[in-house]
């Protein structure tokens, strides 16, 4: 959905350097220039080796005696040199990583909601963290190979010419025979690498969803169905990842067998050179370690195209997510609204998700006056969370207008509308952080007295109070260390924090005992007052209470009443009632 698969290596590399690294020129050239000298020191060897062979042979006791304090000179340098240049390069290469990373998350959490939920969290999560690894991957290995392979593999070929032109000529006949597998494997190892990532987004997926829903599996007992699950999506990746590395794995013996034909082909004609008496043994043995110093940087070079590949097609994939826009935006006349008074019409509302045939939403017309609390009920999937997704603008409806206080929500900065509109849901989501910033998350320059007095009308000061450290008490990842109620408590004192004119209340008490449920229902009802409340409710008994509750089906509202009327006139309420054992 948010992919981009158009871009060839060349043209992601581009665009990397265009948007993240071009400010880094400087390093960038210095790299260049270590590289460089690593290239050249390398290209010495066989050329020493040459002239250690010539002292050896007039047995001069001067030169043989500079050539090993030479060499020691020459990898003190090329070590240095290397040193350096690995530092700036990782450097660079982390750095341009972190700003698409930046962009990458920034992006994809912009999204609209109903997109982010299309694709799933686990694969968003595999794009940010794999995606982008792929993508450093390849970016080191390009600059290390392409400049101080590159030039080490010319260095060398140059020192081969100097030493005996004709044996360079026959190697450099033989090399380019490796090209044509370089250029099948690589085209294989960027379809693969997409297939691989797809696995990788859907096993993260799977692995995400069991941990978030980790109470459900463990009520159900359902962990080792998860775990088959889970052993279907590993082996089908473990498939993958071998084929992946089966593919790449042919070139080494193609760089291995060049390799040999190209040394053969050497000791062939210096044999017979030396022979004829045309060239020498030290010319021979120098020739020969350029030819051994150079299989590393060559199979480098031939193994790049694969990791390139595969670079590339993680680049497309990262540049698709960040390229990817909000539907939803600020249109340019937007007003900015401080406080709504509360009133809220859908009209005519008809919503469909992108991949369903069927209306979630169909001709929703529904007035609800400011400071007024209602209730809206229906079976599972009758599209009550729908209803209120299009209220906070997480999408627009596919027709008909929303508004509030008589203004249509498109008219209304995003930014206004939300934060005067506060959710408590079932699924309380606490932030690793302290008490205080969990509950000011909302509203990041809140006074720690409003804080303090928004946990007071949420009845959580008295628990906080008894926490180690009171309000500054670290939370875990997921608020573990609290129980359920407790955590409901905070994240009401959060909604309550934002003072907001419209409350929504998406069955905040389902997953809390009778007992805690009773309570903060008490809360609920008392912070309702004066703002506009919409009570989403699987279970009835959350709102028997309520003057009016709109009874949704299919997407359609198909009764209004308060209980008892709706007892009487619609047969899908009093089904639900009598499910649920409510009279
Ligand atoms: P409820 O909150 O009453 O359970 P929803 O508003 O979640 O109902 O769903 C209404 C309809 O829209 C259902 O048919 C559901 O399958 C569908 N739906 C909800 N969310 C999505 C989504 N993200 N993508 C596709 N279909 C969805």
């Amino acid at each position: 959905m948010i992919n981009s698969d158009s871009m060839s290596p060349t043209q992601s590399f581009k665009r990397i350097w265009k948007n993240y690294g071009k400010e880094h020129l400087f390093s960038f050239i210095i790299a260049n220039l270590f590289m460089i000298l690593i290239a050249g020191t390398t290209a010495l060897y066989p050329i020493v080796i040459d002239y250690a062979f010539l002292s050896l042979e007039e047995a001069n006791w001067s030169k043989i005696i500079f050539i090993p304090v030479f060499i020691i000179l020459l990898t003190f340098i090329k070590g240095a040199a290397l040193y350096k240049q690995t530092v700036i390069i990782n450097t660079l290469v982390q750095t341009i990583i972190f700003k698409i990373q930046s962009s990458l998350f920034n992006s994809l959490l912009k999204l609209d909601l109903d997109v982010i939920n299309a694709i799933r969290v686990g694969n968003l999560q595999a794009r940010i963290m794999n995606d982008v690894n792929l993508m450093k991957e390849a970016l080191i290995r390009s600059f290390n190979n392409l400049v101080r392979d590159l030039f080490t593999l010319i260095g060398l070929i140059i020192s081969m010419f100097w030493l005996n032109w004709t044996l360079a000529l026959a190697v450099i006949i033989v090399y380019p025979l490796a090209v044509f597998p370089i250029v099948k494997i690589g085209k294989r190892s960027r379809s693969l690498s997409n297939l691989m990532q797809e696995h990788i987004g859907k096993s993260s997926a799977f692995v995400t969803e069991s941990f978030s829903g980790i109470r459900l599996i463990k009520s159900y007992q359902l962990e080792d169905v998860q775990n088959k699950k889970a052993n279907t999506y590993f082996e089908e990746l473990k498939k993958i990842i071998i084929k992946v590395i089966s593919t790449r794995a042919g070139l080494e013996p193609v760089m291995e067998i060049i390799g040999g034909i190209a040394i053969s082909l050497v000791i062939l004609l210096a044999g017979w050179q030396i022979v004829s008496g045309t060239s020498t043994v030290g010319e021979f043995s120098g020739f020969i370690s350029a030819l051994l110093i150079a299989v590393g940087p060559a199979r480098a070079l031939g193994t790049l195209n694969s990791v390139l590949q595969e670079g590339t097609a993680a680049a497309n994939r990262v540049f698709g997510g960040i390229d990817s826009r909000s539907k939803v935006i600020d249109d340019g006349n937007a007003e900015e609204i401080k406080t709504f008074k509360g009133n809220i019409s859908f009209k005519n509302i008809i919503y469909n998700y992108s991949d369903k045939n069927i209306a979630a939403l169909d001709n929703i017309n529904l007035e609800i006056v400011a400071g007024e609390t209602i209730a809206v009920v229906g079976p599972s999937g009758s599209g009550k969370s729908t209803l209120v997704n299009l209220l906070l603008r997480f999408f627009d409806p596919y027709s008909g207008d929303v508004l509030i206080d008589g203004k249509n929500l498109k008219n209304i900065k995003i930014s206004s509308l939300r934060k005067n509109i506060a959710i408590v849901s079932q699924d309380t989501l606490l932030f690793h952080g302290t008490v205080s910033d969990n509950i000011a998350f909302g509203n990041q320059n809140a006074k720690q007295l409003d804080i303090e007095s928004s946990a007071k009308e949420a009845e959580a000061d008295n628990f906080i109070k008894l926490l180690p450290d009171g309000y500054e008490t670290m939370i875990g990842e997921n608020g573990a260390n609290l129980s359920g109620g407790e955590r409901q408590r905070i994240a009401i004192a959060r909604a309550i924090l934002r003072d907001p004119a419209i409350l929504i209340l998406d069955e905040p008490t389902s997953s809390l005992d009778s007992e805690a449920e009773d309570k903060i229902k008490q809360t609920l009802s008392s912070i309702s007052k004066n703002r506009t409340t919409i009570i989403i409710a699987h279970r009835l008994s959350t709102v028997t209470n309520s003057n009016r509750i709109i009874v949704l089906d299919k997407g359609k509202i198909s009764a209004i009443g308060n209980h008892d009327e709706l007892l009487e006139k619609s047969s899908l309420y009093k089904k639900l009632a009598l499910l649920q054992n409510i009279e």
